[in-house]
């Protein structure tokens, strides 16, 4: 065989990057497999970027255990991987006096987890977060809920592992292994390449069924969970402190008013089985009652502060959680069906695979002389006007402001086009840096960003993308 690797991760969500970065500080060689054209584009795309608590989930599992875990992380973890992070706390808003005595439980279940919170007044609740609503009478402050970044996450994780020496490949689909007469898989094959493997990690989130069965593993199904969301501007936006929660149902944490790390707000998510996993389309009625639900946590909002609509897909599963060595293949490891939290227990779940690997004795020392962190690029959104001046006195890059609604500079395009990840599309540029992520959605940044990406990975105007292939921007090429 050509090539050989001790882990071969297939998925580059938020769970195979983070599982990659987490072994690329062992002494192992680690293949990452993401059949998209960038990391990070299937469910970890688009999600409501909640660093969880634990306070509501199931109590003795192994969701609630990862999520406890990798919660006290976060404010080291997203300094070392230069990710936006801020733990600004939740509060579970209760209307009346029957939700003010469902709060009670809530609180109950929380510190069944372990988790901190406190009953307060409306009064007190709005004294934390003056923009939830003065109809609110109780409320259930969580201290220990915050945002990140979570498109920029998951880069930063596969980004770290690839300066390890962790192979990415993207744009590779799996479809097909090499099994021994042992039951163990022996090889993954790729077109005319055959790949030897010590082990297998299927974290291919809703590809993940068909990978295990392709693997000889377990059968189960994947489905899509999919998730509505409005974007609202930073106008209004940056006025919410906390994010603001419904009393939850049964099945889902309800709908959210959930602030950003750059001050807009995501009203969402809805949570709706589907059976196309490519169905990612918004619908105007179910949007309409989005408003209407988050806007009753956070009323100051107006309709046309909406910027942008769209959903986001949860890899749903008959069992959630399903990290564990295969029972039918010794070397497959499954890090599959991570439904609602997965960025929640990102950190603390890539270990637990990294122990799993240990068990079957793939992994077994510390990587020597590898890097614990990624370079910090300065972020001008973040700085004072002094520290701007200091900066552009010997970065003059970062005074040519190409996303004027994000304030992204060609100097922070440029970092992100020098990563060790390719990045070859809009969106992949939007997800390292911001940029036409903000109020005009890349109406007047687009080309300047598109520009920049040309230049930087010698594109003709015409081939520079929007995603995947096929996604052109429409710029014909225009000859003479
Ligand atoms: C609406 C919504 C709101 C959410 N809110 C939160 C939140 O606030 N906090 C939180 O912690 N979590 C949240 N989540 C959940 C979180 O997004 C998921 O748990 C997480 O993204 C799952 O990551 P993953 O890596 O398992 O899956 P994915 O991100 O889908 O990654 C799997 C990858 O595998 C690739 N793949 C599939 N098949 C193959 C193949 N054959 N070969 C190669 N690659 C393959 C896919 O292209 C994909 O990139 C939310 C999710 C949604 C949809």
């Amino acid at each position: 065989l050509a090539e050989s690797f001790d882990v071969v991760v297939v998925g580059a969500g938020v769970v195979g990057s983070a599982i990659a970065w987490r072994l690329s500080f062992e002494d192992v060689s680690v293949l990452l497999l993401e059949a998209g054209h960038d990391v990070g584009e299937g469910s970890s795309k688009a999600n409501s970027a909640i660093t969880a608590s634990g306070y509501d989930t199931k109590p003795g599992t192994l969701e609630t255990d990862l999520i406890r875990a990798s919660n006290p992380r976060w404010e080291s973890i997203s300094t070392s991987l230069d990710v936006p992070f801020e733990r600004v706390g939740s509060l579970v808003l209760a209307f009346d006096e029957e939700e003010a005595q469902r709060l009670g439980s809530l609180a109950e279940e929380a510190a069944a987890n372990g988790v901190e919170s406190e009953i307060v007044s409306g009064d007190r609740a709005r004294e934390m977060a003056a923009a939830a609503s003065v109809e609110a009478v109780a409320a259930l402050h969580v201290p220990d809920e915050g945002i990140v970044d979570a498109p920029r996450l998951v880069t930063a994780y596969a980004e770290l592992a690839a300066r390890n020496r962790v192979e990415v490949r993207t744009s590779c689909r799996v479809t097909e292994f090499v099994r021994a007469d042992d039951g163990r898989v022996e090889a993954v094959r790729l077109g005319a390449e055959t790949i030897a493997v010590g082990a297998v990690v299927n974290a291919a989130g809703l590809g993940a069924g068909e990978i295990s069965a392709a693997a000889g593993g377990e059968e189960f199904e994947m489905w899509p969970r999919r998730g509505q969301f409005l974007l609202i501007d930073r106008e209004i936006g940056r006025t919410l402190t906390k994010i603001l929660a419904s009393i939850p149902t049964e099945r889902t944490r309800g709908v959210l008013a959930v602030p950003t790390t750059n001050r807009t707000v995501l009203f969402g998510p809805t949570a709706e089985d589907r059976e196309d996993r490519g169905d990612r389309a918004t619908e105007p009625e179910t949007l309409d009652s989005v408003f209407a639900q988050a806007s009753r946590l956070f009323p100051s909002v107006r309709r046309e502060q909406v910027i942008k609509s769209f959903s986001g897909l949860r890899p749903a599963s008959q069992r959630t959680y399903r990290v564990e060595i295969s029972e039918l293949v010794p070397n497959l490891v499954q890090a599959a069906g991570i439904r609602s939290t997965g960025v929640s227990s990102s950190p603390a779940l890539a270990d637990y695979v990294c122990e799993l690997l240990r068990d079957i004795g793939i992994v077994d020392r510390p990587r020597r002389n590898c890097r614990r962190a990624l370079d910090r690029v300065p972020r001008l959104a973040e700085m004072t006007s002094e520290e701007i001046e200091a900066l552009l006195a010997h970065e003059p890059g970062y005074g040519q402001i190409v996303c004027a609604c994000e304030h992204v500079s060609a100097a922070e395009i440029h970092a992100a086009l020098r990563g060790t990840v390719p990045v070859t599309s809009l969106d992949a540029v939007r997800k390292r840096t911001r940029a036409s992520g903000g109020r005009c959605q890349g109406a007047y940044c687009q080309a300047g960003i598109a520009f920049l990406l040309s230049l930087q990975r010698d594109y003709p105007p015409a081939g520079v993308r929007q995603g995947g292939p096929g996604s052109t921007l429409g710029v014909a090429q225009i000859d003479g």
